[in-house]
């Protein structure tokens, strides 16, 4: 097979084709890391030098890019940050490891926004990440290199972490797919954390398939992690193609995103409406249902991931980890002090900030307590709709690619990017981005949601309309 034969395989077709003896497994890494190495959109963060011995096992043969935050021994994993300069982990994340022992092989580490606090991939120690439908926009962030690899065929697949949207806005602006599942069913050993209630690993593909397939490989009780768990059912791969019996459920609450500030693009709104339209036509039903407080999930979101964050990223002191600063005369405090102002970005530091700030006594339970209430609140609201529906559906994001630099200047309207993927994170749901057409010639994501631990519903519908859809992302990898 041509090099351009392999790299049109997604990871499902070259398993089959090195199963099959008619692709070599180095064949399919070398093809892969010769593109890679011509990257001109800042994917990759570290790129492998040579071919290793392809691995033994169901995905052997298999390249795989992995988010940068992902410890990889040996290999430096710096979460995006100047603060992790040097930094080799002496171990390999639960996830990574997983898939390597089913036979993957790690073909890069990729970009992506520092300590995954961002929607665009700008906020990087290693410069911002472009995407590769429109070199001028961002791929979505924080899993924007890992996005941006898989949607110009750099990569047959990634893994991303998820924390507020992190796998699925980038997924949904690069024109792939992406899957943040349920929390605890994925190991975060490893992981280098953000907020620990809320981060998870998932796969990011060019198609459902691989989600699916990435996913198998994955899923798990770790006892290196205590918050994962035995996933209750073995993940199929997906086969449906119609939604006979469905029930889809959209929120009344897309309306107000307006007041919020996230009002969704008419180009962004026509795809998600032909979108439904198409799952009517596959059998299922669409009803509205409420989420009350789905439109107070941002804010609580904003008071709880920084508030984790700042806790997690109190052990980056210059002592035990990358970057040390000079103190002046020697002094410990000032080591500290000149190592933490030199190393972390403006994002990280107003995060630590602000999280340091709700959790002090005193507007701890103003702040802290409250956005948890709103975070039970919202967890409950879904637990009240899949009373009544399968699935619920939105856009993933309420806009196509913005410009690099046009959101730089205003976090809140870079955290808006969420608005629609943020609610399904604290309820610790699984919810999936795949691409449902194009609005202004840029690709736009339709998401699904499903309850806990249904992730075989979840990604049997998603491959229906998939099919449905016929979505051409080829334009990216040209
Ligand atoms: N954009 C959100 C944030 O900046 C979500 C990031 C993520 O999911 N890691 O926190």
């Amino acid at each position: 097979m041509s090099a351009e034969g392999v790299l049109e395989l997604t990871a499902a077709q070259a398993v089959e084709a090195i199963a099959a003896g008619s692709l070599g497994a180095g064949e399919v890494f070398e093809a892969y890391r010769a593109r890679a190495r011509e990257d001109e959109l800042n994917c990759f963060t570290w790129l492998a030098e040579s071919t290793p011995e392809a691995g033994t096992g169901p995905l052997a043969g298999v390249p795989l890019a992995v988010k940068d935050l992902f410890c990889t021994e040996g290999i430096p994993s710096q979460s995006g940050s100047r603060i992790l300069e040097g930094y080799e982990p002496p171990y390999t994340a639960h996830v990574v490891a997983r898939l390597q022992s089913a036979g993957a092989t790690l073909l890069a580490k990729t970009n992506q926004d520092e300590f995954a606090m961002g929607s665009s991939t700008e906020n990087s120690a290693f410069g911002p990440t472009r995407n590769p439908w429109d070199r001028g926009r961002v791929p979505g962030g924080s899993s924007g290199g890992s996005a941006a690899a898989v949607a110009a065929g750099l990569a047959p697949w990634a893994l991303g972490t998820d924390t507020g949207g992190s796998i699925r806005q980038p997924a949904a602006l690069c024109g792939i797919v992406g899957l943040k599942p349920t929390y605890g069913s994925v190991s975060r050993y490893g992981m280098i954390a953000f907020a620990s209630s809320l981060d998870q690993a998932g796969p990011i593909t060019r198609d459902v398939t691989d989600a699916a397939l990435m996913l198998t490989h994955m899923v798990g009780r770790d006892p290196c992690d205590a918050t994962s768990l035995q996933f209750p059912e073995e993940i199929a791969l997906p086969t449906a193609e119609r939604l006979d019996g469905v029930r889809l459920g959209v929120p009344a609450e897309l309306q107000s995103s307006v007041d919020a500030g996230a009002a969704i693009e008419p180009g962004v709104r026509e795809c998600f409406e032909r979108a439904l339209g198409l799952a009517e036509e596959l059998g299922a039903s669409v009803e509205e249902v409420s989420l009350p407080h789905a439109p107070h999930a941002l804010s609580a979101y904003y008071l709880i991931a920084p508030a984790e964050a700042s806790s997690n990223l109190a052990r980056y002191d210059g002592v035990r980890y990358g970057l040390r600063a000079e103190g002046a005369g020697g002094e410990l405090l000032d080591m500290y002090t000149r190592t933490r102002h030199d190393g972390f970005g403006a994002e990280v530091k107003r995060r630590i900030m602000l999280g340091t700030y709700a959790l002090s006594s005193g507007y701890y339970d103003a702040y802290y307590e409250r956005a948890q209430r709103v975070r039970t609140k919202v967890a409950e609201d879904f637990a009240a709709a899949f009373e009544r529906v399968d699935l619920i559906a939105t856009p993933t994001a309420p806009g196509v690619a913005f410009g690099l630099g046009e959101k730089t200047e205003d976090p809140w309207a870079m955290y808006l990017s969420d608005y629609f993927t943020v609610p399904m994170s604290l309820a610790g749901i699984p919810a999936i981005s795949i691409p449902c057409g194009l609005g202004d010639g840029l690709p736009v994501g339709l998401q699904l949601a499903a309850p806990a631990f249904a992730e075989n519903r979840l990604l049997d519908a998603a491959h229906a309309l998939e099919g449905a859809v016929g979505f051409d992302g080829s334009a990216a990898r040209a």
